[in-house]
C-alpha cells in the first residue's frame, strides 16, 4: 500500500478533509484528520493494519500495547495481523496504567501503538509504564505519523503514512487573508 492509496482511503471516509477549520487547539488550518472514521470500518482497519504489520514482524514483539481510547483499534487490528496479545493501558488518576488483569512478562518484547503520533506524549507515557513493568520496548508504530519528525522515540518508529498537516495562528492564517471560504469547526454537522 503506498501513502497515495492510503491518502485516497482517508478522503473518501471523509477522514481527512480540506478547507478552512478551527481546530480544538484554536488554530486554522486547511486540513482536518479524524483518524476514528477510517477505523469505524472494521475491514478498512484490518487493511491498513496489515500494512503496518508487515513492517513491524522483524521486531518478534509478543504483544501490542495501546494507549485507550485512540490506540485500541489499532492494538487490536495488529494484535490480529502478527498473531500477538493485544491489550491497552488506561489512565487511572491520569496516569496510564495496565488494569482488567493485563500484564507484561520481564523482558516481553513490545510494541506500543497508537492510530495517529502528533506529538507522542500519550506513546512516551505507555513506553515508561512498559519499561516499569518491565518489559523490552522494540518499537513503536502509528497508522498516520503527523508530528513532522517532531516526535523522537529512542525505538524505531514506523508508520504507513507521513502527514505534516499545517496550522497558523488566526491573525497569520492565509486562508482568512484570502477570505475565500469559511471557518468551520471540525465535528459540526455542516462538514461532510
Ligand atoms: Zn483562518
Amino acid at each position: 500500500m503506498t501513502e497515495k492509496e492510503i491518502i485516497q482511503i482517508f478522503k473518501k471516509e471523509k477522514a481527512l478533509l480540506e478547507g478552512h477549520f478551527l481546530l480544538s487547539s484554536g488554530l486554522h488550518s486547511p486540513n482536518y484528520m479524524q483518524c476514528a472514521l477510517v477505523l469505524q470500518k472494521p475491514w478498512i482497519a484490518e487493511k491498513l493494519c496489515k500494512a503496518l504489520a508487515k513492517k513491524l514482524s522483524q521486531y518478534k514483539a509478543s504483544v501490542v500495547v495501546g494507549p485507550a481510547l485512540g490506540g485500541m483499534i489499532v492494538s487490536y487490528e495488529l494484535g490480529r495481523a502478527l498473531k500477538v496479545r493485544s491489550i491497552f493501558a488506561e489512565r487511572q488518576d491520569q496516569i496510564f496504567s495496565l488494569r482488567r488483569g493485563f500484564s507484561v512478562k520481564k523482558g516481553e518484547r513490545v510494541i506500543a501503538v497508537e492510530d495517529v503520533i502528533t506529538t507522542g506524549k500519550s506513546v512516551h507515557e505507555v513506553i515508561d509504564l512498559l519499561e516499569r513493568e518491565g518489559a523490552k520496548v522494540v518499537a513503536v508504530a502509528s497508522i498516520v505519523d503527523r508530528s513532522g519528525g517532531q516526535a523522537i522515540f529512542q525505538q524505531d518508529f514506523l508508520s504507513i503514512l507521513s502527514m505534516n498537516i499545517k496550522a497558523y495562528r488566526p491573525q497569520e492564517c492565509p486562508i482568512c487573508k484570502a477570505g475565500k471560504i469559511a471557518l468551520t469547526k471540525p465535528g459540526s454537522r455542516k462538514i461532510g
